[in-house]
């Protein structure tokens, strides 16, 4: 068997690849197992691509702590990465008195997160603004934006390669063995890889991938959400996502949302994930989303061409015995030693990637001192291809097909 690595990350989406990268800062041997053969992930691929404020969120939850942080850094984040993103701004419209209440309370709930800038507004305001959103008022959140989620996904895995991560792409973890002075040996349909230590970043397979790591009794409910991108000229008239209320915990409402290329996205439609290769209902989408769900929302939208649909499937975490809706879960826990692990990283995963990557290392040096990677670059400096470009020749770093040895 090769040499062991100090730490391989199972899972090469959004949070994986963050992971990764913050590792890289330190000396360690670190690889990547990646199932698909592109770096990217199921879920960052098909985002929205909003940097969540965090407001949505309840005070003292991981999803609010590292919402705010991930939005709060991300100016800095895109220019040190080369990744397409506009600090929008954004607008969650009322049209009821009982909008109002419940702005009021997500005005209340955001302060307490330490979301920066959030005001209750009224319709002249929002003129100035957003000229374009439907209600009568608003809350008004200057720190949420619009990114690219695959840029900003396949950005992270470039930048964890430049500083000598191995991404092992095509390449499906199956299975652990603990070994008895400590370390694992992790099963791949690649052959073994010896480590030190392991990090569940599997996503939609994150509860089953805890289960064979040691840490069983997670459930995830696959979500699916379905959208409509309507052509550019629709996606530069509107300047910021504009959102209605939403409920207290239920599904999140379809939003109007520009893209960072300048086209507008409206969803999601959610619903239960229908079994794998089922089409998408577009239909369903056209027909209650552009004329009616959102309409009121971007009253002047009637115009727009759709151009096309697509889903992406959230993993919800949920509590099996009363399928309420859960946290983020990050945790290192004695029954599984060397085993940091991460599961239902739904939305706002790809916002908080980087402050749960720092969060997961932070689990490392609890345990172990780790010195500094001095030729750590942070920089990602032009585009270096993970798929395509003839698929056979794989970039350094990037393995595909034969074995990890
Ligand atoms: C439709 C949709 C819209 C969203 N909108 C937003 C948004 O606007 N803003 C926001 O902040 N967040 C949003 N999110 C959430 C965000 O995209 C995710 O939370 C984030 O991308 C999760 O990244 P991840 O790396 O944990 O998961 P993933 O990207 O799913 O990556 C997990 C990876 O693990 C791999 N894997 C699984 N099992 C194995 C195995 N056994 N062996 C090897 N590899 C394995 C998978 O192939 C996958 O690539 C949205 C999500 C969806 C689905």
């Amino acid at each position: 068997m090769q040499q062991p690595y100090d730490v391989v990350v199972i899972g090469g989406g959004a949070v994986g690849s963050a992971i990764a990268r913050e590792l890289s800062r330190y000396r360690l041997r670190i690889a990547v197992v990646e199932r698909a053969h592109s770096a990217g992930g199921q879920a960052g691929g098909r985002a929205t691509g909003l940097l969540h404020a965090g407001v949505l969120y309840r005070p003292g939850t991981l999803k609010a702590v590292c919402a705010v942080e991930g939005s709060q850094e991300f100016d800095a984040v895109a220019a040190e990465l080369d990744v397409p993103f506009r600090r929008t701004g954004g607008l969650i419209v009322g049209f009821t008195d009982g909008d109002r209440k419940r702005l009021e309370q997500l005005l209340a709930q955001g302060r307490a997160n330490g979301v920066r800038g959030l005001e209750l507004i009224g319709r002249r305001r929002m003129d100035a603004l957003e000229p374009c959103a439907g209600g009568s008022f608003a809350l008004w959140c200057p720190a949420s934006g619009v990114l690219d989620p695959r840029a900003y996904t396949a950005a992270l895995a470039e930048n964890a390669v430049r500083n000598g991560v191995e991404y092992f792409l095509g390449c499906s973890f199956t299975g652990e063995t603990r070994l008895p002075g400590g370390g694992h040996v992790l099963h791949t349909t690649w052959g073994d890889l010896r480590t030190r230590w392991v990090v569940n970043s599997a996503g939609l397979n994150s509860a089953a991938v805890s289960g064979q790591l040691g840490i069983p009794g997670y459930a995830i409910q696959p979500v699916e959400d379905e959208y409509i991108a309507l052509e550019q000229p629709a996606g530069r008239a509107v300047r910021m996502p504009v959102c209605p209320v939403p409920g207290p915990d239920g599904p999140c409402p379809p939003c109007a949302a520009p893209t960072a290329d300048g086209g507008l996205l409206l969803g999601p439609v959610s619903r239960p994930a229908p079994p794998p290769g089922s089409a998408p209902s577009a239909q369903d989408i056209l027909g209650g989303l552009a004329a009616g769900r959102v309409s009121h929302l971007l009253p002047q939208l009637d115009r727009a061409q759709p151009l096309r649909s697509f889903a992406g499937v959230q993993p919800h975490r949920v509590d099996p015995a009363t399928g309420a809706a859960g946290d983020f879960v990050l945790e290192l826990r004695d029954e599984a030693p060397g085993v940091v692990n991460l599961v239902g990283i739904g939305p706002p995963g790809l916002t908080s990637a980087l402050p749960l990557a720092r969060r997961a290392v932070s689990l490392i040096q609890f345990q172990e001192p780790l010195s500094p990677n001095p030729d750590f670059d942070p920089r990602r400096r032009g585009a270096r291809r993970f798929s395509g470009a003839g698929g056979r020749t794989a970039a350094p770093g990037l393995k595909r097909g034969g074995s990890p040895a």
